[in-house]
């Protein structure tokens, strides 16, 4: 009897996508556990598992990020498996088209989704659906139909699948698993869901974030605070923002003002207080008093 693999969760894309997670390892707790390296789980407050988790997160102390994994079983695109597979930290297994035949599935993009070419940023697209969208669209169709005619021509004629598949489009749907841990999937998540990305993949990696999000709530969390939803600024843009900050002297008294006074709506726990003020300080170009320095693991 054929064994069925069981899914964790499912979600359908595009017109024959989907995202299957098909297997978690570890969850929030194993991750925090790995970080204080013992594994007494349940002796501790899930106040103190979620404060350890941003702080690792928070100071890139990533190893213990490497003990959650998940597989997932997706279908997509050639394009965009293209783009997937640059991430080379994953395990994959993808559909053989010389062991099987291509099924006449491809992506064929909303005609709301044929938008112009982007001048500015030369590798994206705008939000300008083109004219003759519609027309571009049934043209998409045509021509995949032409070559999937093709293909199960070759295939009749006794081509072997390893030449009868060359000319099938990037458009062709393919199916494949992938397991990633964690950490490595935190940088596929923030590089794929990020509006550079295109928007295709976009669209998995959001639907795979919310996946993760059920299994490790307080990972992704973090990550949204410290990462997905954070800035960084260069040094030339942070030598901007020190000679405008030094000129207005009582910053420093501003931000401690403001964050007395709301301390109760800030989402800013004590040691981030204090390392949001040594910031601050690092803008006026002041000494840092690093004494909260080893009190990291509250
Ligand atoms: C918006 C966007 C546009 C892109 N455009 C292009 C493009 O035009 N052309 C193109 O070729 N690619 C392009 N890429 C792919 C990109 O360059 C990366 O290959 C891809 O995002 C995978 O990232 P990664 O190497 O960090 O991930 P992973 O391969 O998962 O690696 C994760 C991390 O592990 C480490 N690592 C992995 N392998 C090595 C190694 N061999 N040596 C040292 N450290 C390693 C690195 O720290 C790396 O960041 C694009 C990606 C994005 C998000």
């Amino acid at each position: 009897m054929e064994e069925k693999s069981e899914v964790l969760m499912r979600e359908l894309i595009f017109n024959h996508g989907f995202v299957e997670l098909v297997d978690v390892l570890g969850s929030d707790q194993s991750i925090v556990n790995a970080a204080r390296t013992s594994y007494d789980k349940g002796t501790k407050k899930v106040s103190s598992t979620r404060q350890l988790m941003r702080y690792l997160l928070r100071h890139n102390h990533s190893g213990p990020f490497e003990f959650g994994v998940c597989v997932f079983r997706i279908r997509c695109p050639l394009f965009v498996a293209r783009q997937w597979f640059r991430h080379r930290t994953a395990s994959y297994n993808e559909i053989s088209l010389r062991y099987s035949e291509a099924q006449e599935e491809f992506y064929i993009p909303h005609h709301e989704w044929i938008t112009t070419q982007d001048r500015r940023n030369r590798q994206a697209r705008t939000q300008n659906e083109i004219d003759n969208a519609q027309r571009i669209q049934k043209m998409l169709q045509d021509d995949a139909n032409l070559l999937l005619e093709h293909y199960n021509y070759y295939l009749d004629t006794g081509v072997a699948r390893e030449i009868a598949r060359i000319n099938l489009p990037l458009s062709l749907y393919t199916t494949f698993a992938f397991k990633m841990d964690i950490r490595n999937l935190l940088h596929f998540l923030t590089l794929r869901t990020d509006p550079h990305a295109q928007f295709e993949i976009r669209q998995y990696a959001l639907i795979m974030e919310k996946m993760v999000e059920k299994y490790f709530p307080l990972v992704i969390e973090a990550w949204r605070d410290y990462q997905k939803n954070a800035l960084n600024f260069s040094k030339p843009e942070l030598i901007i923002l020190k000679e405008i900050l030094q000129e207005n002297l009582d910053i420093k008294k501003k931000v401690h003002d403001y964050i007395e006074k709301n301390q109760n709506s800030i989402r800013l726990a004590k040691l981030e207080q204090v390392e949001f003020m040594d910031k601050i300080r690092l803008l006026l170009d002041e000494e840092l008093d690093l004494n909260y320095l080893g009190k990291g693991n509250q």
